[in-house]
């Protein structure tokens, strides 16, 4: 048996029909950049959100950059942010000029440490700009606690995040803004790139609108100073599709997370759904001290898993000039992580199969 991390031609398959449909419709009607697609996916996605706005940008490193402008962050700003993240996170405050200051993680979840942002915070701060990693929220309420009390933004990376909650609350409602991603693979892809930020701030939402479009508000008459980051009518009518099968789709991974957790919880640490949360296992990510042993045993067997992600971003050569101290546990833990293939077309036989693996390596190889 081969089984890959991902496969996103199954997700094809079951809904091909409406996705052929969708894009002929865009095609047949001839309009391909900001028309009615992309309006109502914005409106059925903040609907999704339970916040008031959604604009539609061109990927989830932009929806940051475009979130930072919005707020007025650029040059000579710090924003606080992890290092244990996908580097995008990083790229879309560096895009603005502003500087991104990492903090640490905390283990259980792996999530920024709230106890870890005050020393931090300088006069230069702006915001603070948690990561819902691996699909599991952050510990909103502290981290909004705390940019009160300094009077600053919170801007919400749920590149990874599309459905989970936090006290039955999902991103872009606790933060002034939160920035998605539709990245193919993500739990709400695209078949291209893609990406939104949700708010429930009017000001927010008209700046950003202004910002993807070259800053401007009536044809020829730009008001703000903005950039292209659209995203496009096929993207908008793929998404209106899939948005519709989310909520089972993110189901289907928290139901094969348990069969995992069940089956591997003697072998190797389980990943844990914190107080409050609802996990949507974008990635399901295991610890261990024999990670790269494991990692070629299952390759051997034909499994698939990933690391996310083996160089945490304050040690990445290309953000050298932004120096940290040292961040303990982001440093310990990426040796330890190993991402299991997860999607929801894994069928019954394939996650046995992994675990049944998983179960021989440390039960039966080892010494
Ligand atoms: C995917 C991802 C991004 C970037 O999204 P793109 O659409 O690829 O630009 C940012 N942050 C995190 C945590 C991600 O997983």
């Amino acid at each position: 048996m081969e089984i890959k991390f991902g496969d996103l031609s199954r997700e094809y398959r079951e809904i091909k029909e409406e996705i052929d449909r969708a894009i002929k419709k865009v095609l047949e009607k001839g309009w391909f950049i900001l028309g009615e697609e992309v309006e109502r996916f914005e409106e059925e996605f903040a609907q999704y959100c339970g916040a008031g706005y959604a604009v539609g940008v061109a990927s989830g490193t932009e929806a940051i950059a475009v979130a930072l402008m919005a707020l007025g962050i650029g040059p000579g700003d710090e924003v606080i942010t992890v290092s244990h993240t996908a580097v995008p996170t990083a790229v879309g405050i560096w895009m603005t000029g502003a500087t991104p200051v990492f903090v640490d993680i905390e283990e259980e979840g792996m999530l920024m440490d709230p106890e870890k942002i005050e020393e931090k915070i300088t006069e230069k701060t702006k915001a603070i700009l948690p990561v819902h990693l691996y699909g599991q929220m952050a510990d909103m309420e502290r981290i909004c606690e705390i940019a009160k009390k300094h009077n600053l933004y919170v801007v919400e990376d749920a590149a990874q995040a599309h459905g989970a909650e936090y006290k039955g609350k999902k991103a872009g409602v606790y933060g002034d803004v939160a920035c998605y991603s539709f990245y193919p693979s993500k739990n709400l892809g695209a078949y291209g790139d893609g990406g939104a930020i949700v708010t429930n701030n009017e000001e927010i939402y008209k700046k950003a609108k202004l910002i993807r479009n070259y800053g401007q508000e009536t044809r020829y008459h730009h008001k703000i100073m903005g950039i292209n980051s659209r995203l496009d009518e096929i993207q908008a009518a793929i998404l209106r599709v899939k948005l519709k099968y989310l909520d089972e789709w993110n189901e289907k991974r928290r139901k094969i997370a348990g069969i995992y957790d069940e089956g591997l919880k003697d072998v190797v640490k389980t990943p844990l759904e914190l107080p409050g949360r609802k996990h949507v296992y974008h990635l399901y990510v295991i610890r261990t001290g024999k990670r790269d042993e494991l990692m070629e045993y299952l390759k051997k067997k034909g499994i698939s898993t990933l690391i996310h992600y083996p160089v945490p971003v304050h040690l990445q050569e290309s953000f050298r000039e932004f120096t940290s101290s040292r961040l303990e546990k982001t440093e310990k833990i990426v040796g330890e992580i190993l991402s299991l293939p997860m999607h929801p077309f894994l069928k019954e036989e394939e996650i046995e199969f992994v675990i049944m693996h998983m179960k021989d390596f440390f039960l039966n190889k080892q010494p």
